[in-house]
């Protein structure tokens, strides 16, 4: 099922003119991400922290990291260019909501200076249940959350470590933690009214026959579009921890974990995993041209 099928329309007037969630409006409106937030709660096993989170970002290269000033600057500059813009997310370099009070200040900023965009983050869900009626305040409508496993033992095999209430989790106590704090934030943001997508990396033999149960819980908690996204491996740097080597999915095995999940499953099926800095229309992205300041070298 593509995103809109059975769709009730009052929701999809609201996300026709964000280019993720609309194919249509995929070729008509631009999006840009500004990299606001550098620290992150938890270790995934396929993350590199030389590179972008994969929560929304193609690995590869290392973004710059901005004030909430200079992002609504660069923000500014871009919509002056780029008459098409229509949604700014924050989605990393790390976790948007590690460090909340930088990424809604960045949002208020925005909110104020440029009132018609539309405002979008991601996270891996951790600190969601924190934040979601600062996010209602500040009107940002859609929030992505990656969330990889439902069972514990599962989720052990990916996240290595998780930092909350002042301390380190660790293994299946770790994985519960993070599981259940990503739910209730999604059920909680959906509750509130805002448009929740989740993404999920596919990591062949560690999640891939997990991905149905997941598909149906999100479903279930109100998650409005599911994007499962191919692990993205990296032979120049390959990971830290324990996934090292693991190859990511073909297309095939792509394709057959989402064909199981049958019609009802809310897929999304274009997302192009963007760069936390990435601006402009999908697939046409001019971040080098819109570069903000130079590295400060802070992260
Ligand atoms: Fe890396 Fe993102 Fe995972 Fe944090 S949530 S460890 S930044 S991939
Ligand atoms: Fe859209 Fe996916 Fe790119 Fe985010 S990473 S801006 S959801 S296409």
């Amino acid at each position: 099922a593509r995103a809109g099928t059975r769709m009730d329309p009052a929701v999809w007037d609201r996300i026709k003119e964000h280019p993720c969630y609309s194919e249509q409006a995929h070729h008509h409106f631009a999006r840009m991400h500004v990299a606001v937030a550098p620290g992150c709660n938890i270790q995934c096993n396929y993350c590199n922290r030389k590179h972008d989170c994969a929560n929304e970002s193609r690995p590869g290269v290392v973004s710059r990291r901005l004030t909430p000033a200079e992002a609504v600057d660069h923000v500014r500059a871009v919509a002056a260019r780029v008459p098409q813009l229509s949604v700014v997310g924050i989605a990393g370099p790390g976790d948007a909501l590690h460090n909340a009070p930088r990424t809604l200040r960045t949002l208020e900023l925005v909110r104020a200076a440029l009132p018609d965009l539309t405002l979008c983050l991601s996270t891996n869900g951790l600190a969601l249940p924190d934040h979601v009626a600062a996010l209602k305040a500040l009107d940002v409508h859609h929030v992505t959350i990656t969330i990889n496993a439902l069972d514990p033992a599962i989720g052990a095999e990916i996240y290595p470590w998780v930092f909350h209430d002042h301390r380190r989790w660790r293994g299946e106590e770790a994985a519960r933690l993070l599981r259940d704090r990503q739910m209730e934030g999604l059920a909680r943001a959906a509750e509130a009214g805002l448009l929740v997508k989740v993404n999920s990396v596919l990591i062949p033999g560690i999640n891939d026959g997990h991905m149905a149960a997941l598909n149906a819980a999100v479903r279930a908690q109100g998650a409005f579009l599911h994007n499962i996204m191919p692990l993205i491996s990296d032979p120049a740097h390959g990971t830290r921890f324990g996934l090292e080597g693991r190859r990511g999915p073909t297309p095939a095995d792509l394709h057959a974990v989402r064909a199981a999940l049958g019609d009802d499953a809310r897929l999304m099926r274009h997302c192009r995993q963007c760069r936390a800095d990435a601006v402009g229309m999908l697939g046409e992205d001019t971040c080098q041209e819109a570069a903000p300041p130079a590295d400060d070298g802070a992260r």
